[in-house]
C-alpha cells in the first residue's frame, strides 16, 4: 500500500474504533487512536500475517502489550478476515468473545493481555523460540508507557539483549498520559531513550502518528543485526478526535450520540482532506 492508501486506512480504523465505544458506551479509547497509526502500518505492510494462515508456524507474531486499547485491532482483524465485521457489534456485550481486552479465543491473538508489563516477557519466549527453531519470523509487541513502570519489563529487556533477540520488534507508545495521569507525575520515565539503550536495545525515536516515519523506522530496524530494538512513537492519546486529544479522562470512556457524530465527522472530514493533500 502506499502512504496515502495507509493513512484511509487508519482513519478507516479510527472510525471503527469510535463505532465499537458508541455501541458498547466503554472502551480505552484514548490509547487505541494513539496506536492507530501503528497497528496500521504493521498490519498493513510490515508484518507477515494472513487470515488464512493463522496457525502458520512460520507467521508473524504480534502482541498487544498494552491489552486495554483493543478495539483498534478488533476492527483490524475483521478487515483482514481473521474475524467476521459483523461479530464487532458484540464488544463488550454479554457472551462476546470480544470482552474489553485481547485473548485466545479470538483468532489472530497471540496472547492474552490487559494484565500490564507481561507482554514483552512473552514476546521475548516466542522471539527466543524461533532462535531455538531456526525459524525467521519475527515479533512485535506494542507497550504503553504506563506499563512501564511495570519492574518485569525491565527484567524482560535484560533478557532481550543477553538473548541478542534481534527478530523481536518493541513498540513503546509514547502518549505521555496513563489511566491516573501525566506519566511524568505518577512514575518518572524519561530518559526513555536513554534507559531503553542502557539495556541493550538499538532505539529509533518518531512521530508516531506520521505514517512516513513509521514505516522508515522499520526499514532502518530490519537491518540492525544482533540486537533487540524499539521504536519509541511519540504519539497523541485520542489522536484524531479534537475532543479526545492529551485528556486524560479519555483513557477510558463511552460515547453518546451527540460525541459520536462530532467524532466521525472530524474523522471523515481528515479522510475528505487526504484525498486533496
Ligand atoms: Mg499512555
Amino acid at each position: 500500500m502506499t502512504i496515502r492508501e495507509l493513512e484511509q486506512k487508519a482513519n478507516e480504523i479510527r472510525q471503527g474504533i469510535i463505532d465499537l465505544v458508541h455501541i458498547s458506551k466503554v472502551g480505552h479509547v484514548g490509547g487505541a487512536l494513539s496506536s492507530c497509526d501503528i497497528l496500521t502500518a504493521l498490519y498493513y505492510e510490515v508484518m507477515k500475517v494472513n487470515a488464512g494462515k493463522a496457525e502458520d508456524p512460520d507467521r508473524d507474531r504480534f502482541v498487544l502489550s498494552k491489552g486495554h486499547c483493543v478495539e483498534g485491532h478488533l476492527n483490524i482483524l475483521a478487515d483482514k478476515g481473521f474475524i467476521e465485521k459483523e461479530e464487532l457489534k458484540s464488544f463488550c456485550q454479554f457472551g462476546t468473545r470480544l470482552i474489553a481486552h485481547p485473548n485466545r479465543q479470538i483468532p489472530g491473538v497471540e496472547m492474552n493481555t490487559g494484565a500490564l508489563g507481561h507482554g514483552l516477557s512473552v514476546a521475548c519466549g516466542m522471539a527466543k523460540a524461533a532462535k531455538i527453531q531456526n525459524r525467521d519470523y519475527r515479533v512485535f509487541v506494542v507497550m504503553g508507557d504506563g506499563e512501564q513502570g511495570e519492574g518485569s519489563i525491565w527484567e524482560a529487556a535484560m533478557f532481550a539483549a543477553n538473548y541478542k533477540l534481534d527478530n523481536l520488534y518493541a513498540i513503546l507508545d509514547r502518549n505521555r498520559l496513563q489511566i491516573s495521569g501525566p506519566t511524568e507525575d505518577v512514575m518518572k520515565l524519561e530518559p526513555l531513550k536513554e534507559k531503553w539503550e542502557a539495556f541493550g536495545f538499538y532505539v529509533e525515536e518518531i512521530d508516531g502518528n506520521d505514517m512516513r516515519e513509521i514505516l522508515y523506522a522499520f526499514y532502518k530496524l530490519e537491518k540492525v543485526k544482533d540486537r533487540p530494538k524499539l521504536i519509541l512513537a511519540d504519539t497523541i492519546k485520542g489522536k484524531g478526535v479534537s475532543f479526545m486529544e492529551n485528556q486524560t479522562k479519555w483513557h477510558h470512556g463511552g460515547l453518546n450520540d451527540e460525541l459520536y457524530e462530532t467524532a466521525s465527522k472530524e474523522i471523515a472530514e481528515r479522510t475528505r482532506r487526504l484525498c486533496y493533500e
